[in-house]
């Protein structure tokens, strides 16, 4: 795969498929090209001499064109792309539905365009795509009603109705586009290969997508997060509850992650997420024509008290500041405004001000360094013009290295004022929310912009003796292990309390004897995952009890399954429960970020809690960090109450261990360390792993152990 700058950017595109029939695809395509296209539309069809007058060539070699939109059946679409390959048309964009959306059939194909794609290295869109807009060259390769306007948004979208809909939108709504690409069903480019053009494209000033799914979760967040470094990145991303989850995947056939995976992957990748298509443009309008804050100190100017209050409340929600003034602004303001008025935030230029007092106010404002964004909200008044008031905001504006927006309540009256301001690039609102939560935008990506990223967290572990704990799986009928597995822990330095598996009563007290103290008993059995829902679990257990305790955990057991396979009793040191804190430290395989590692209150309450934080691994300490900073119970870990902070450096440091653990192997499909007891700092270990449970896909331990993979054939031939 090349450059993509001539797949938006190329001289001539042929249509293979081109037609003249009313209501076909290869009609809308060929006329919405030849209609402001710069470059040669070439219309590919053996039956026909010409198409919407213009002449067709026989095959897509005769068409001596750098790029190929492909609209033929789908039982011709993959000598179709064989041939554009043959002819050295690199960039295609296959329109053809019926691939991986369509059953097994579709898939096979989809497979086939891939490796075809392979084979000739080409820039493919598709299959069962709408097409892609390029507006500086009057690029549209669609089949949609629309065309875009030109701007400097580059827009990306999985699903072809959604491109159809925003771009109607768009066009009465005065936004416009750099390029547009509906993603369709990616069999070969997808998100990640987009943001990494886009994010070096000198006229894409914001990059916007509708993503249903991402194919590489962990190449997405490396290429996003550098990207939005200079550009900025907003997605809005359907299927987040578990409902819209299967209409997604059903619909373009690709699984759709979990949402707390994509929370935690749009936010690692530096990628705003929008919670709606209003947020969205919101979000990307603003971005892509006010500058960045310098602070988060808000201000706002106002010639309405109630309308003032709700900002204000707004400015709370959104996380921001109401900007504190100098004595020197509240001063300027107080000798340009009658008594009655507020000089202090939010400033009331009252209800009898002109356009004229209004914008002295604002510009004595925006010079205070306190203020980082302003906020104009005006009611209607008689002695005020919104269509001067436009003006004067404008006025104030330009040149200003600060935010502004602006809410204009009011109906009719607001909508050329509106127009005008947003024209000039100034967001205008009626609901203050909405134009302060725009405002929050720039905060989110000057902060997103600004972070540092960290390696991830690497220690010295010992991964053979990881490797040999896992592949105790092997022996078993079932691929779940439990606290026999705690060895992985030392192989990986997590500390855990001392303790041994045992198969004898007499056994069982002679490891107690040797451990100072009580004791803790567990019932050990893969058949049982939560030890204590069945009593399997004796806390405080003295030397003179051990026998009968073993005794009763095994019975317990059989009670519970007369059949579960049993074994033994763990006998384990205690833990000061007391003074620590149960927390929970757990990874999950998302189908498409990988591993996704979850931070959290933890013990036996842990569902009832759902006091969690996600992060994909492998994490940075200061990912690690964020994620104990994150949860509600945070000040549980840094001493409420009297009581003492735990060592949350401990804390840290195992989300990091874990992290290289389960990015160590992928074999570890999913794994809980509950609890994680967090310890007060003291000389020994700080954190104790008092219970594991895992879940290990043997065959993935073969196939990534180097002594047991099947060889590589190509390496064997090179
Ligand atoms: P399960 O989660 O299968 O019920 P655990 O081993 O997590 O089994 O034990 C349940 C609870 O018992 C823990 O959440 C903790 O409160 C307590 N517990 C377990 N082991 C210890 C220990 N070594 N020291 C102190 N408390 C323990
Ligand atoms: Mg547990």
């Amino acid at each position: 795969m090349g450059t993509l700058n001539e797949l938006f950017d190329p001289d001539r595109v042929a249509v293979v498929g081109a037609t003249a029939r009313e209501g076909a695809v290869g009609r809308a395509v060929t006329s919405n090209l030849l209609a402001d296209f710069a470059g040669d539309t070439v219309p590919v069809n053996p039956n026909r001499d010409a198409v919407l007058g213009t002449p067709c060539v026989d095959g897509v070699a005769d068409a001596d064109a750098d790029a190929a939109v492909i609209v033929v059946p789908p039982a011709a679409a993959l000598d179709a792309v064989e041939a554009c390959g043959e002819a050295g048309v690199r960039n295609v964009v296959v329109i053809t539905a019926g691939f991986g959306e369509s059953g097994a059939d579709g898939a096979t194909r989809e497979r086939r365009l891939a490796a075809l794609s392979d084979e000739y290295d080409l820039n493919l869109v598709g299959p069962n795509s709408l097409g892609i807009v390029s507006t500086p060259s009057g690029l549209n390769a669609t089949f949609g009603p629309e065309n875009a306007s030109p701007g400097g948004l580059s827009f990306m979208s999985q699903s072809g109705a959604f491109v159809t809909a925003v771009l109607d939108w768009a066009n009465d709504n005065g936004i416009g586009f750099k390029d547009v690409v509906s993603l369709g069903n990616k069999a070969v480019l997808d998100e990640t290969d987009f943001v990494d053009h886009w994010g070096s494209d000198a006229e894409t000033e914001v990059i916007i997508g509708y993503l249903e799914g991402i194919e590489d979760g962990r190449e997405f967040i490396d290429t996003a997060r550098e990207t939005t470094r200079d550009t900025p990145i907003v997605a809005v991303k359907s299927g987040r509850t578990s409902a819209g989850a299967q209409a997604a995947s059903s619909h373009t056939g690709t699984l759709a992650g979990s949402d707390a995976a994509y929370e935690a992957g749009l936010d690692q990748a530096g990628v705003i997420r929008a919670e709606s298509v209003d947020e969205l443009f919101d979000a990307a309008g603003i971005l892509g024509s006010q500058p960045l804050p310098d602070t988060d100190g808000v201000a706002v100017v106002t010639n309405a008290g109630g309308p003032g209050v709700m900002a204000t409340d707004a400015v709370g929600d959104a996380d921001l500041d109401m900007a504190s003034f100098t004595r020197e602004t509240s001063d300027r303001l107080a000798e340009s405004m009658p008594a009655e008025a507020n000089v202090h935030n939010p400033v009331d230029v009252i209800g009898d001000a002109d356009v004229a007092r209004f914008r002295e106010a604002l510009a004595i404002t925006v010079e205070d360094d306190a203020v980082g964004a302003a906020l104009v909200l005006a009611a209607p008044t008689a002695t005020i013009d919104f269509a001067d008031l436009a003006d004067a905001v404008e006025a104030v504006s330009e040149g200003l290295d600060a935010p502004i927006a602006a809410c204009l309540m009011g109906g009719d009256r607001t909508r050329e004022p509106k127009r005008q301001l947003q024209a000039a690039g100034i967001p205008c609102y009626f609901d203050p929310a909405r134009a302060v939560d725009s405002l929050a935008t720039l905060v989110e990506y000057r902060d997103i912009r600004d972070r540092e990223y960290a390696d991830p967290m690497s220690f010295d572990v010992d991964r053979e003796r990881a490797r040999e704990v896992l592949g105790t799986v092997r022996d078993r009928d079932d691929n779940r292990l439990g606290v026999e597995a705690m060895e992985l822990f030392d192989a990986y330095g997590i500390p855990t309390p001392s303790g041994e598996i045992v198969d004898s009563p007499a056994r069982a007290r002679d490891v107690a004897v040797g451990i100072d103290g009580d004791v803790v008993m567990k019932i050990v059995s893969p058949d049982i995952l939560h030890k204590s829902d069945i009593g399997g679990v004796a806390v405080g257990v003295a030397d003179d009890e051990i026998e009968d305790t073993y005794e009763d955990l095994i019975t317990r057991a059989r009670n519970y399954q007369p059949d579960a396979t049993v074994l033994g009793v763990q006998v384990q040191e205690m833990v000061d429960l007391e003074d620590g804190v149960e927390t929970i430290v757990g990874m999950n395989r998302d189908p498409q970020f990988g591993p996704l590692l979850m931070f959290g209150l933890g013990g036996i309450f842990v569902e009832v809690m759902e006091d969690t934080a996600f992060r994909v691994a492998p994490v940075s300490e200061p990912e690690a960090r964020a994620m104990t900073e994150e949860i509600r119970s945070a000040p549980l870990l840094r001493g409420a109450r009297g009581r003492d902070s735990v060592d949350v450096d401990a804390v840290v440091e195992t989300i990091g261990r874990l992290s290289q653990l389960v990015s160590d192997f992928p074999a570890i499909m999913e794994l809980d360390i509950n609890p994680l007891v967090a310890l007060p700092d003291g000389d020994g270990a700080t954190v104790a792993a008092v219970d594991v449970r895992l879940t290990v896909d043997p065959e993935t331990l073969d196939s990534d152990d180097p002594d047991t993979a099947e060889p590589d054939p190509e390496e064997l031939n090179a």
